[in-house]
């Protein structure tokens, strides 16, 4: 493995003007580089503007597995952008439908869910039919006989994502299908996040929270579908048209966002943005570029920058 120069501070009119012309394509992590929660970053409806004006071509990659593209879209429009078509979002949820069809599970198979109703949405789309999931059944308090601690022998993987209404009864029965077979069922995990910024500064816990606790309770590991998954980029890229050697992936998460860019050798071994506007602050990248060892080589950005404001700001 090659040892990184340290990343470039995008602070200046010069080097924000040279992303600008080194790129073709840009592919944003959503939440602390788009949006906080329910916020829009300032100026980030500007700065997508600009890239348009620009040629350029943009989509969203998102280890977020609780909104279907189409819930996606809607919040696009709410926070005032526009434009953006559903082929150009990539949330776990649908990463995980497309991972199912990799498996070569049959269309209209079972698939059991714990995860909100982005999963739902994207498995019932591709033609799946998910169970488990948002079953209102599954709110109830602990039952030993309930009626869905009974493996259904139709389900033929498990996908497990973010929730906020994680519970035991939740939990049990997921763990019921993880051991079917000998744990022959193929187990796959939307994200490894431990946790994602939240309004006001508070940070909340991640659908990789949700994943790790099922991989522990039943003993097993699972595919990860989102970042930083090479396979999934690979989809991507395929997907988009996107030359690898153009391209530049923003995230504000360093062993989710920017070791996808580094692994994918994107922009040329040069091809990852760390934004500090969401879960990662300048203490955590100076900690890490003190202390680095040879594994973490792929987590060092090539440039890192205040916020997505801060560099259209610089180009206006
Ligand atoms: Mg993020």
């Amino acid at each position: 493995m090659t040892i990184k120069t340290n990343p470039v501070y995008v602070s200046t009119k010069d080097t924000a003007e040279h992303i600008l012309s080194k790129y073709d394509n840009f592919l944003f992590d959503c939440d602390g580089v788009i949006w906080l929660d329910n916020k829009l970053i300032p100026k980030v409806d500007k700065f997508l503007q600009l890239l348009r004006a620009h040629n350029k071509k943009f989509i969203f990659v998102s280890n977020n597995s609780s909104k279907s593209r189409q819930v996606y879209l809607e919040k696009f429009a709410e926070l005032g952008i526009h434009n953006i078509s559903k082929n150009e979002i990539y949330p776990t949820c649908y990463s995980a439908a497309l991972e199912l069809t990799k498996l070569q599970i049959p269309l209209g198979s079972k698939i059991w869910v714990l995860g909100d109703e982005g999963i739902e949405r994207e498995l019932t789309e591709m033609g799946y039919i998910p169970i488990g999931g948002t079953d209102s059944r599954l709110d109830s308090e602990w039952q030993e006989n309930h009626p869905l601690l009974t493996v259904d022998p139709e389900v033929k993987a498990v996908v497990v994502g973010s929730t906020k209404k994680f519970n035991y009864m939740k939990i049990a029965t997921t763990l019921q299908y993880l051991l079917y077979k000998n744990k022959s069922i193929p187990f796959i995990g939307t994200n490894i996040d431990r946790s994602y910024p939240g309004p006001e500064g508070i940070i909340l816990p991640a659908g990789g929270s949700v994943v790790n606790y099922m991989a522990y309770t039943a003993d097993r590991e699972f595919i990860n579908t989102g970042k930083p998954s090479s396979d999934f980029l690979d989809i991507i890229l395929q997907d988009q048209g996107f030359k690898r050697e153009k391209s530049l992936m923003v995230g504000d998460t360093m062993y989710t966002d920017i070791k996808f860019g580094n692994d994918g050798q994107l922009g040329d071994g040069q091809g990852s943005l760390l934004v500090l506007s969401g879960g990662t602050k300048f203490t955590d990248l100076a900690k890490l570029l003190d202390n680095r060892s040879l594994e973490d080589e792929s987590l060092v950005p090539s440039f890192y920058a205040e916020s997505l404001t801060s560099l259209v700001e610089l180009l206006e």
